[in-house]
């Protein structure tokens, strides 16, 4: 069975999830979810980075132990994740005693290998990006463009990696094949940030003075792995790096490691340099993917925008949330997440489009043939664009193409609603021309099917829904975990007559009449 290993950035545990780190997952989760449709073997990993000196503040501030303070931040983190419906088969977290195997083994791989050597090392320091910070590269003011706060020149000796060995070979290998980095647009920038003379070797741990909260080197008390080397390598950790030969051996490389765009140089670059000397092989496709700003600006804190994805789930539902993120951005780019905007979408789509599409159908069918799917005769210039439409979502999903995929989906749905309104089956019914009435219904509902399937990655809810009012046995969820969507896929399956349909109502209230209920 073919597998599809898909990872996240692993966030950063000095405050609460916000709706950028959610953005994230739930792509990874939409195309987790996508993969196992298509029958695949799928390991989606996502978690926290928990070493730094910037959550050894925070605990501080905190007046607890780091430890007890990541254990409690992760709780933050799952309880998000969970009303989002995020799908990951394992969280894993940089403070597990296997990933400070993982970790402590890869350093010594590197070592062994001669890219690790020791020097000393004075430059200006910021502790948000926890990386050194070029001086021609600070903003009008001296500050970090991204933190906008005053680095500070620290020297002290480190470890160093010998990414220069590898440059070359990470320009031939990100040449190789224009899959590997995506979207062009970041691949194009890693591709002359390598050909910059001053990206060289890059320090691999800190001084014990300067950060105790991490992995200890492995033969020096005095020195911790520092933060990216420890980060990346959560990768392999998950899949049983360097122990379990047989789970590295099935998953590794990545099939896809998701990140955001601002993170781009340490996955495509340092990472792959890492692997590269430890011999692993190199993941198969990174894509750095657009920011999500709110109402317009930027998330900041200082500007209060922070919006905290565990109450807008429970607000307004993960489907609603889902959905609208993945419709009005383009993946690729920057995207904004607008309250007033989402509800309308959302409305218009999921409520009076998708939702009466069922519902108005399913009425027809238990009012004109006792519940039960009809006879299978079908209206074949519907369901030809039914088939255009699995053709376009396979090939929008491949390109990692959200917004269209939904796009093709809500245009099926448009399509099929405006048939039922031209053909008017209650027409056929009354005049007695039962078989007219029968074909536009048994079409719908076979569009409907196709539809709940298509769309499931996206809100996997309402597509559950959708399915059970169709009368089938077994959930949608149950047929993907169980892997036994392949006939439901196959273009000659069609929903079976005689089948009990199962009426239940509306699949998506639209917003304010649940505003207006509660
Ligand atoms: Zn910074």
């Amino acid at each position: 069975m073919e597998k599809y290993y898909i990872t996240t950035a692993i966030d950063y545990v000095n405050a609460k999830p916000h709706i950028g780190h959610a953005y994230e997952k739930m792509a990874a989760d939409v195309l987790a979810r996508y993969h196992r449709l298509l029958g695949k073997d799928v390991f989606f990993v996502t978690g926290l980075d928990e070493h730094g000196s910037k959550i050894e503040k925070a605990a501080k501030q905190a007046g607890i132990e780091p430890q007890k303070f990541c254990d409690q931040m992760a709780e933050e983190f799952k309880k998000a994740w969970k009303a989002l419906d995020i799908s990951y088969d394992y969280f894993i977290r940089t403070t597990e005693k296997r990933h400070y195997k993982a970790s402590q083994e890869i350093f010594a791989r590197l070592q062994a290998k001669g890219d690790i050597y020791k020097s000393s090392y004075t430059g200006l320091y910021c502790e948000g990006c926890e990386d050194f910070i070029r001086e021609r590269d600070l903003d009008e003011n001296g500050n970090c463009p991204t933190h906008k706060t005053k680095p500070r020149s620290l020297s002290e000796e480190n470890y160093f990696f010998k990414l220069s060995k590898y440059k070359s070979a990470i320009k031939e290998w990100l040449q190789s094949n224009k899959d590997i980095l995506q979207p062009e647009s970041r691949r194009k920038q890693v591709l002359n940030q390598l050909d910059d003379p001053e990206l060289g070797d890059f320090s691999v741990t800190r001084s014990r003075t300067s950060l105790n909260w991490g992995v200890p080197v492995p033969g020096d008390d005095n020195q911790v792995i520092y933060v990216w080397l420890d980060a990346l390598t959560n990768y392999i950790t998950a899949v049983g790096f360097p122990d379990d030969k047989v789970m590295l051996e099935k998953y590794w490389p990545a099939d896809l490691h998701l990140i955001g765009k601002d993170i781009t140089k340490f996955h495509s670059i340092y990472w792959p340099a890492m692997l590269m000397s430890a011999e692993l092989a190199l993941p198969k496709h990174i894509y750095g993917h657009g920011f999500i700003t709110v109402e317009g600006q930027k998330i900041s804190k200082s500007l209060g925008n922070v919006i905290d994805p565990l109450a807008l789930a429970n607000e307004y539902g993960a489907d609603a949330v889902r959905f609208f993120l993945f419709s009005c951005t383009s993946f690729d780019q920057d995207g904004d997440f607008s309250k007033e905007e989402m509800i309308r979408k959302v409305n218009a789509d999921l409520a009076n489009n998708l939702g009466n599409l069922l519902n108005r159908t399913l009425t027809l069918v238990d009012k004109n043939c006792d519940g039960l799917v009809p006879e299978a005769i079908t209206n074949e210039t519907l369901l030809d664009q039914a088939k255009a439409t699995q053709i376009a979502v396979i090939e929008h999903m491949s390109n990692l193409d959200f917004s269209r995929t939904l796009e093709s989906i809500i245009s099926l749905i448009d399509k099929t609603n405006k048939y039922l309104n031209d053909e008017r089956p209650w027409d056929s019914f009354k005049k007695g021309k039962t078989q007219e009435g029968q074909i536009v219904l048994y079409t719908v509902l076979e569009v409907l099917r196709q539809s709940a399937i298509l769309i499931q990655p996206f809100v996997p809810n309402i597509a559950n829904d959708i399915w059970n009012q169709l009368g089938f046995d077994k959930s949608l969820t149950e047929l993907v975990s169980t892997k036994e969507m392949d006939k439901q896929l196959d273009p000659t399956y069609r929903i079976k007559p005689g089948q009990k349909t199962n009426r239940q109502g509306p699949v998506f209230m639209r917003i304010e009449e649940q505003v207006l209920s509660s």
